[in-house]
């Protein structure tokens, strides 16, 4: 279904309330890693290019409701959006009243989650973010999973309501693997745990012509085909769900593996043959001929969605599989999205972030949306369009 965007909108003196997803790691008060701040610029730059005045929205961490904690204050990242943006982002923490916004400057409004009524969706902050703008422009992938004031409550009551440019990026290169991939698709799932990543491998199991599992995910996987894992992570009460997405889908399983009896940076990694894990060993990566494999498989791929490591990566005796894989993946003709987790942690070590088609800001919304849920920030979005004005 089609949303409103912001390129369609004549912005000009008009007020915008831009909602970002400036929720960044902080270390000793400083921004710790500005990969959020930087995917926001684009739309902010844009919104004063065209000469609108902007207010920015969003959280950061997870205060408790109506409780304004110093540690959480976006005052850190106010500075750093200042240095990137060459002009004063001020932070306004009351703005019961309003928050005047200079031609030249913009606004940035305090923690949003400090304010009792954000994640209850409380209508009076809705309406009350809704005053502050002529036009809000959602643009947080990263929280559109969540159905809060200032991602749903004022989606539905500010006087126009649109997706920025971000968003509607993030939901283009999401629909491109979703509904109309060039074939084959295959879905690299990596990661800790299948119960957290049930739905999105239901899920893909109806779209995608393969799914390659790594990580403890792999493990579950190994123990539903009768494979002795010995001490590794899997999760038994998840061996009927494996078994029941091995019948749907072409599911490759490892054909060596990387052990070790602890997890410890010093301890080198053993590699054993699928059926050779001793009791007291994990798995900790897939194997040097599954990653050869494996990276194979990927190679013709038209599409590839990377979700999750293959392997326990922080310790480099563990992180082959994805190294390769990630390689693969980047190297290969197939339009590729990377998201959710550590994916673009590993992405980042390994130096192949050029060759990934996109990589998404989203994390829990990134899962949701492959699990095919509706989320809630982007349906409001699409009710805009069939009632354009709710004021
Ligand atoms: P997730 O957040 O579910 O994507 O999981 C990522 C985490 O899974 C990383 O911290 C990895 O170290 C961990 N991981 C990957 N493979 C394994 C494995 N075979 N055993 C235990 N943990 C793993």
């Amino acid at each position: 279904m089609a949303i409103p965007l912001l390129r369609d909108f004549d912005i000009r003196g008009k007020s915008v309330l831009v909602r970002e997803d400036l929720n960044v790691p902080l270390e000793d008060g400083r921004v710790a890693n500005s990969a959020r701040i930087d995917a926001a610029l684009p739309t902010i730059r844009h919104c004063m290019a065209a000469g609108a005045r902007v207010t920015l929205v969003s959280h950061l961490g997870r205060p408790r409701p109506g409780e304004r904690n110093p540690a959480l204050s976006l005052k850190p990242v106010a500075k750093a959006l200042g240095d990137a943006l060459g002009c004063t982002v001020r932070l306004v923490d009351d703005w019961r009243n309003g928050a005047a916004v200079g031609s030249a400057d913009v606004v940035l409004l305090e923690n949003i989650r400090f304010e009792a009524g954000e994640t209850t969706n409380d209508p009076a902050l809705a309406r009350r973010l809704a005053a502050l703008c002529d036009v809000f422009v959602m643009d947080a992938f990263g929280t559109a999973h969540r159905a809060h004031a200032s991602t749903v409550g004022v989606a539905e009551a500010a006087g126009a309501a649109c997706a920025g440019p971000l968003l509607a990026a993030e939901l283009h290169a999401l629909g491109r693997v979703l509904d109309d991939p060039a074939r084959p698709l295959v879905a690299v799932v990596g990661g800790a745990k299948v119960s957290t990543k049930l739905a999105v491998l239901e899920s893909l199991a109806h779209v995608a012509d393969s799914i390659i599992v790594g990580g403890g995910i792999a493990n579950t996987f190994l123990l539903a085909s009768g494979s002795q894992i010995g001490a590794s992570l899997a999760e038994a009460d998840q061996v009927d769900v494996a078994r029941r997405i091995m019948t749907r889908i072409e599911v490759p399983m490892p054909v060596d593996v990387m052990t070790a009896t602890a997890i410890d940076a010093v301890l080198p990694g053993r590699l054993r043959l699928r059926d050779e894990v001793g009791s007291d060993e994990m798995v900790l990566d897939i194997g040097p001929e599954t990653a050869r494999r494996l990276a194979d498989q990927v190679a013709k791929a038209g599409t590839v969605l990377f979700n999750g490591p293959l392997g326990v990566f922080e310790l480099d005796q563990f992180g082959e599989g994805t190294r390769v894989l990630a390689e693969a993946i980047a190297s290969a003709d197939a339009y590729s999205v990377a998201g959710g987790g550590d994916t673009l942690a590993a992405i980042e070590k390994y130096g192949v972030g050029e060759g990934i088609s996109y990589q998404s800001t989203g994390g829990g919304a990134f899962l949701e949306y492959l699990a095919g849920e509706t989320l809630p920030a982007v349906a409001a979005l699409e009710r805009r369009i069939v009632a354009p004005h709710r004021k």
